[in-house]
Parts: structure tokens; sequence; C-alpha cells
């Protein structure tokens, strides 16, 4: 039996995804070799990473002036990536620092380029995302740098702040399980392990015109977007398992309704957690601002730490995985991603009822 996984990534992936991956894993495509020992340069491999790149495209909507890329080195890389890409001299980016994602990607920024703080949410405990019209954009900003859903606080950012300078957004955590304002960004970026396959990337969509030509220049290959782009991310050896599985799950994404198809399921799976917290009497609760809450990590504590303990304990031995919450804050979370099936959240929504009747008779 499948164990229900609410990591917050890597995470649960789709049963049918690794099921096809495992009929093809010791002869792909009549070739006799697994994917992996294929060469990259090889047209069985050409053809499924053309295919995973071209519904990376599809699926998300992206403009045809909008270089669609894969990156090793997670979100991660990409918050010095962004900045050294999109800076010149003289220039500065904003960032928001609505949580920990947001603050380590600011961290980053400014080992590489001049970059303040528009907005800061520490001296509330990252409980919401702020409104557009808090955000202050300094003179000579190029970007502002958002993050659109705060894995580990359990936020999402519902308005994005139109200050007049293009976005630079994170999407981690809530990839193409929401629509792309793509008329407002300059670049998207996101690891793939949590809707889209396992680690090992992240998928970067950047608007070629907004990388400035002398800053191109001045990079190593493997730090420039103008170098993926045109080596459409075959400059060296891609994460070819990384990019595989991607492809797969994209499809299934899009078989599935595309990005609003995963919008509406992400958002019932949502409703079904969050309403037995709404409706348990203060016995779970959300540190986040109810507008805010996240759609794909539901943050929840219970009335102490002893009973966290237990509740944790009691639902590994029922079946369920990755409920702790982040190391930094405690409590409990539980993540929605794609490949998690409805009948988990289901299954975590009966279990968490019986809990709380259980604990508080
Ligand atoms: N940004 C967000 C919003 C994240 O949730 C994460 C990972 N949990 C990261 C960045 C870092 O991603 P990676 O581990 O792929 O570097």
């Amino acid at each position: 039996m499948r164990i229900h996984n609410f990591g917050a990534g890597p995470s649960t992936l789709p049963l049918d995804v690794l099921e096809e991956a495992r009929q093809e894993w010791l002869d792909f495509q009549g070739t006799g070799m697994s994917l992996v020992e294929l060469s990259h340069r090889s047209k069985a491999y050409g053809e499924i990473h053309r295919e995973a790149l071209g519904l990376a495209r599809e699926v998300s909507g992206a403009p045809a002036d909008f270089d669609v890329l894969v990156i090793q080195g997670g979100a991660t890389l990409q918050f010095a990536m962004a900045p050294m890409n999109l800076l010149p001299e003289g220039r500065m980016a904003g960032y928001v620092v609505s949580g920990s994602w947001a603050k380590k990607a600011l961290a980053d920024a400014r080992r590489v380029a001049e970059v303040y703080s528009a907005w800061d949410g520490a001296g509330e405990g990252f409980i919401r995302m702020p409104d557009p019209l808090e955000v202050e954009v300094r003179a000579a900003t190029t970007y502002l740098h958002v993050t659109s859903n705060e894995t580990i606080e359990g936020i999402r950012m519902v308005d994005w702040p139109q200050t007049g300078v293009p976005l630079v957004v994170d999407m981690s955590s809530d990839y193409l399980a929401r629509p792309v304002p793509w008329d407002l960004v300059d670049v998207v970026y996101g690891g793939a392990q949590k809707n889209l396959g396992p680690a090992g990337m992240a998928l970067v969509f950047v608007r070629s015109s907004s990388v400035p030509e002398g800053v191109a220049r001045s990079l190593p290959g493997y730090l420039s977007y103008r170098w993926f782009g045109e080596s459409d991310s075959l400059g060296n050896t891609p994460p070819m398992f990384s990019v595989y599985l991607m492809g797969k799950v994209l499809r299934r994404i899009r078989d599935r309704g595309g990005i609003p198809g995963l919008e509406r399921e992400t958002a019932e799976k949502a409703e079904l957690i969050y309403g037995v917290i709404d409706g348990s009497d203060g016995f779970y609760r959300c540190p986040a601002d109810k507008r805010h809450r996240s759609q794909t990590n539901v943050v929840f504590r219970l009335p102490d730490e002893e009973i966290e303990r237990r509740f944790l304990q009691e639902s590994t031995a029922a079946g369920f995985v990755g409920l702790a919450g982040h190391r930094s804050v405690g409590g409990c979370r539980a993540s929605l991603y794609a490949g998690l099936e409805m009948s988990s959240a289901e299954a975590l929504a009966e279990f968490m009822e019986g809990f709380r009747r259980a604990t508080r008779g």
C-alpha cells in the first residue's frame, strides 16, 4: 500500500507516473538501456528533453518571448542567478521579505548585487503577505522579488504587487497550481521537487529581453540565463532523469485540465483540511492570516506541544508521513502538492477529526 505522503518536498509523485517510469526503466524505448544510461546527445533523450520543455511552456502558458530553462542547483541557485543576470552596474532590486524562503533569497542576492528589503513581515511573525500598497520600491530598481508561496509559514501571495517594476517570482511551492501573471514578470523559477517531479533542478522562465547583453557576457556559462537559452538547456549534461519525470508529471497536469485543473484540485484538498481546522472549535489553529493562507502548505498547531507530539506519533502509526512542521517553526504542516491523491487528503481530514474527538472527548 502507498503511504499518505504530506512531505513539503521532495514529495509524493503520481502513482501512474512512477509505474510508467518503472515499465520503461530497464529498456527505454527499445534502446536496450535505461534512460539514465543514454547519451544526452542521443535522439531518444533529445525528444524527451524537447517534449518536457515544450510541455512546460504549454501548461504554464509562457509567452514566446520567454525562454524555458532547466537548471541544476534547485531554487537556491536561482537566489543568486536572478540578480547576477538581471542587474547591471548602478541598478538594484527590491525584495518582499515574506517568510523564511524570501529571507534566504535576499541574503544570497545581497552577496552578489545591490538589493534591499521592500517590505518585511518578520515583525508580525510572517503571518501574511503585504498589501501591494505597503511595498516600497526605490528609484533605480530593476525588479521586485516576491515569493508566491512561503512553504514554511504557509502563506501565499494573493495580490501581486504592481509597482511599475517587473517581478521575479519564486513559485517553488505552488508552481502551476495558480496562473502565472506573465504581463508582470521577467523571471519565474522554482525547484521541481514539489508539484513537478523529483529533486535535481529548477524550472526557470526568463523574459529574454530582461537580461542585459553586457551582464550576460561577463558571467560563467553555467550561471548565465543567456547560455541556457541559447543551448536549449543542453550546454552541458542536463539532469536527464529529473527532466524525464517532470515531462510525465506535466503531461498528466495538462491532461487533467492544466493550471485551472490543478488549481481546482489543490483548492479542494485545502478546503477539506482547513474545513477540519476551522470546525475544530480552536483545537487546531492556523497561525496564518485567513486571507493569505497557503493552498499547498497547510500549517497548523494543536493545543500544546505534548499533544502535537502525540498527533505526529499517532498519524505516523496510521500511515501518514511528512506532517511535522519545518524544524525552524515546529507545529504541523500538510503539503498538498499535485501528486497527492484526493483520497489522501480525505484520509487526513478524517484522522484529524478522530484525533480531536479522542483527545477532547
Ligand atoms: N523557495 C521556496 C519557496 C522553497 O519552498 C524552497 C524549498 N523548500 C526553496 C526555495 C529552495 O529550493 P531548493 O531546495 O530546490 O534549492
